[in-house]
């Protein structure tokens, strides 16, 4: 024989309760059905309480609304009859019962527990009469003629012996063709025959009792979820339904949290090894989760993540309690002697402090007993005052196959520090099938979904990426990512998620991820922003996972960077000024990036896609030491250079390379060499050596009066340079040789020394610059190992697209695949 329950949800419509009627219709016969109050009628019985407790008026309202909702459900569900007029005889009078209840705790101001628990009680009284009335072959049992409580620390406990034998001999006559229906969740007490209950979500443990009394076949949890699945799904989006639980797995996951099945419900059949099954009244197709004793055919280590919001941790310290056999005795019956119960411990081999997990509303209670227990010890400075800290969440990893098997504490803490999340207590049992621990609860939703994604989601990685800077290169990086999704999505099982966009004025978010397709029309609409606000919006949102991508050549986006990798968000930038900086800012970056197992990577800073920085990276990493550093670095001076004729004067290959868009938007950041200082900064950092940018030597090609005025002023007077090159190039020309503007860092023979300069220099054909190509770069490395012959890297160094590949590679780096 099964027991099925069905939960509010499965009885909050009329659709559901149609389903459920289906379902139930279908089942061999006998079969107990045990239902719970329509979805949200208990919260609402409760909640008119409080109303009328507080005097207020409005409970009627609240009264005459849930009278309705059931009246609607009966008229929706029986066509006008002797069906529907027996019903309403019957229910009409428990709403006359309920408004007197409500009217006497209006006017007395006053709810006992007592009334509480009659009042909560016409929920299940209600929707078990609608159902047995719906049901072919229906009977309804009275679960408060065989559900008894005892009085326990002024809980309502089950007493299970009465209870079972009680249940034994209502259910004797259940006749082979019926169908029981019973409301759960409500009991009587033992001694009083009061109505009291099981506790919230109580239906579940009724029917388990009710399941361990008979010995039945199988306890069906119908819900509408398909079963239990790894993590709640309303917080983790990609939790799935696990096939198969044990019982021990089960209980540890309920414990912690996963509200589908109410803790209690699990022993009373566990002990009977009547198996659970956990179905969806919405897709019954669905399996669903098999609950069972053993688990033959699933390796995973990890079954399930579960967590418990409102945690506050009372830590017990004291000098006195080192060795001292008793103060634990002492704190737990302090604890279980005022009903106050414990959901984690965490004692360091130290002993001389303890730290307990409890529930919020448990914690002034528990700190109180403790400080009365201790009060002597207290007193004596032996041990000091006990302190609570809340705002806390407890999340528990839980599997059997945990056992035995090293590394699942690693990853799991390693998860955690990479995301920046820090784990304030621990506690892992000797049985190792579940591992606790207590963080910040603002970091309980990012907390959730690292550790999903780490543990469960092996299947895809995701990545979470801001955009800062929509201009030609973001705008391309943006285009780049959108068509490369779903191929990284097939073959390389990561997910590119762009979270946020933003430009200078505006910025746009979402956590599910932005249409890329759509998103111009999305800025275009969106709020105002700015940095400031940027940086709090993105902090705030605290998604794992993530990387900021800076494609604008702002200083105060770079100003930015260390507040994110503070915030474990990795940083990928296109954009100079923070590599190139004050060194130590550069440095601190660079080490708070290492520490906290992130990364902040800016290849394009020199070279724009060409691997430069990252093979200087290799070369160091793998021992070998950079001596010498010889660079053309400017596509827009390379451009220039190479551009220059008897036909196109000097100015006028400058304004071919603003349009040609190799130039910075003001070209003479190009011009007066301060954007191949930054660069020759930037690659003799990573290097090794440490250099500001006024320590480069310089020896530049126009006068410093051009760089003073306005940017109009300098288009005005560049035409007055054009002769003078012109003369200069002729010679040039006579004489086989080139321009190239050149950085160079050279060690100098003592152990740190080093020397940067940027000039512009003449190469014969000889050189490997002279033959450097429109506004291509080029970089020769000599180093200990290569010496002879330099290592050369040369190709395209400037332009949007090669740019936006340049980062885009950064961010697939950062994916680690
Ligand atoms: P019922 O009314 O059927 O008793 P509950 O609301 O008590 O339903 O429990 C089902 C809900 O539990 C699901 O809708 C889901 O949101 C939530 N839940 C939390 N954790 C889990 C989990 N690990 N697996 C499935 N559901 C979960
Ligand atoms: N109706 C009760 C509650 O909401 C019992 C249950 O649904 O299991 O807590
Ligand atoms: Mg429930």
């Amino acid at each position: 024989m099964k027991v099925m329950k069905f939960g509010g949800t499965s009885v909050g419509s009329v659709e559901s309760i149609l389903n459920l009627k289906r379902i139930v219709e279908a089942e061999p016969k006998p079969v107990i059905v045990v239902v719970s109050a329509l979805g949200g009628i208990t919260d609402r019985l409760l909640a008119t309480s409080r109303l009328a407790l507080a005097g207020d008026e409005s409970w009627r309202q609240e009264f005459n609304a849930i009278k309705q909702r059931h009246f609607d459900m009966v008229d929706a569900l029986f066509a006008p009859g002797p069906q529907r007029q027996q019903l309403v005889a019957t229910i009409t009078p428990f709403f006359t019962e309920l408004e007197s209840i409500y009217y006497g705790v209006f006017l007395i101001h006053d709810l006992s527990p007592k009334t509480e628990a009659a009042i909560v009680s016409y929920g299940e009284r209600l929707s078990s009469h609608i159902v047995a009335m719906l049901i072919g072959g229906g009977v309804r049992k009275n679960s408060r003629d065989f559900i008894r409580t005892v009085k326990k620390q002024g809980k309502d406990m089950l007493d299970a012996e009465l209870t079972y034998k009680l249940v034994r001999d209502a259910f004797a006559t259940l006749g082979s063709q019926q169908i029981a229906v019973v409301p759960g969740f409500i009991a009587r007490d033992r001694d009083s025959l009061e109505t009291t209950n099981l506790g919230r979500g109580g239906s579940d443990y009724t029917a388990a009792i009710i399941a361990a009394a008979l010995d039945a076949d199988v306890l069906e949890i119908w819900t509408d979820v398909d079963g239990f699945m790894t993590a709640d799904p309303r917080v983790i989006k990609t939790a799935y339904t696990i096939n198969e639980l044990s019982y021990v797995e089960a209980m540890e996951l309920c414990n912690f949290g996963a509200k589908v099945v109410y803790p209690p419900t699990i022993y009373p059949v566990c002990v009977k090894n009547i198996p659970i099954k956990v179905k969806n009244t919405f897709n019954p197709q669905h399996p669903g989760t098999l609950i069972k004793q053993k688990i033959e055919n699933d390796h995973r280590m990890i079954k399930g993540i579960s967590s418990i919001k409102g945690t506050t941790l009372i830590t017990v310290t004291g000098l006195s309690m080192v060795g001292v056999i008793g103060v634990n005795r002492r704190i737990f019956s302090t604890l279980a002697e005022n009903g106050i119960s414990v959901f984690m411990v965490s004692q360091a081999s130290s002993e001389n402090s303890t730290s307990i997990g409890v529930r919020d509303e448990d914690a002034n209670r528990a700190v109180e007993v403790l400080n009365m227990e201790f009060s002597k010890e207290i007193v004596t400075g032996a041990m000091f005052p006990m302190h609570a800290e809340s705002g806390l969440a407890t999340i528990a990893i839980v599997g059997e196959n945990m056992k035995h098997t090293p590394g699942i504490a690693g990853k799991l803490f390693g998860t955690l520090g990479r995301s920046g999340i820090s784990v304030i207590a621990c506690a892992q049992g000797a049985s190792e099938t579940n591992i606790s621990f207590v963080v910040d609860a603002r970091l309980l939703r990012k907390s959730l979904n690292v550790l999903h994604d780490s543990f469960f989601l092996s299947e895809y990685k995701v990545l979470n990426l801001f955009i800062c800077g929509i201009g030609t290169v973001g705008g391309n990086l943006i285009e780049q990512i959108n068509s490369q999704y779903k191929q990284l999505k097939e073959t390389r099982q990561l997910k590119l998620k762009v979270v946020g966009i933003a430009s200078s004025k505006k910025a746009i978010f979402n956590r599910d991820g932005i249409d890329l397709r759509t998103y111009k029309e999305l800025m275009a609409n969106a709020e105002p922003s700015n940095v400031q606000r940027l940086k709090e919006e993105i902090i705030s949102m605290n998604i794992f996972n993530s990387v900021f991508v800076d494609c604008t050549a702002s200083a105060d986006v770079a100003a930015i960077y260390q507040d994110f990798l503070d915030h474990n968000i990795s940083v990928v930038t296109a954009n100079k000024i923070a590599a190139s900086g004050p060194y130590d800012a550069y440095h601190k970056l660079k080490k708070t990036a290492l520490q906290r197992g992130i990364k902040f990577l800016f290849e394009t800073n020199v070279g724009a896609g060409l691997p430069i920085i990252g093979t200087i990276n290799d070369l160091l990493n793998s021992g070998d030491k950079i001596l010498r550093i010889e660079a053309v670095l400017s596509g827009t001076l390379n451009f220039i250079f190479n551009t220059i004729s008897a036909e196109v004067p000097f100015s006028e290959t400058v304004r071919l390379a603003k349009e040609k868009g190799y130039a910075e938007p003001d070209p003479r950041i190009d011009l007066c060499g301060k954007d191949v200082i930054r660069k020759l900064v930037i690659l003799t950092r990573e290097a090794g050596y440490k250099v500001e940018q006024d320590d480069v030597e310089k020896h530049l090609f126009m006068p410093d009066s051009f760089f003073e005025g306005s940017l109009d002023d300098f288009w005005k007077n560049l035409p007055q340079l054009d002769a003078d090159f012109e003369a200069r190039r002729k010679v040039l020309e006579s004489e086989h040789k080139r321009w190239r503007f050149v950085a160079k860092m050279e060690k100098q023979d003592d152990d740190m020394g080093f020397k940067t300069t940027v000039s512009l220099e003449t190469v014969d054909q000889h050189h490997p610059f002279y033959g450097l190509e429109g506004s291509n770069n080029i970089v020769l490395l000599t180093t200990e190992r290569y010496k002879e012959y330099p290592m050369l890297i040369q190709g395209y160094g400037a332009g949007a697209s090669v740019t936006a590949a340049g980062v885009f590679a950064n961010i697939m780096s950062i994916a680690n695949i």
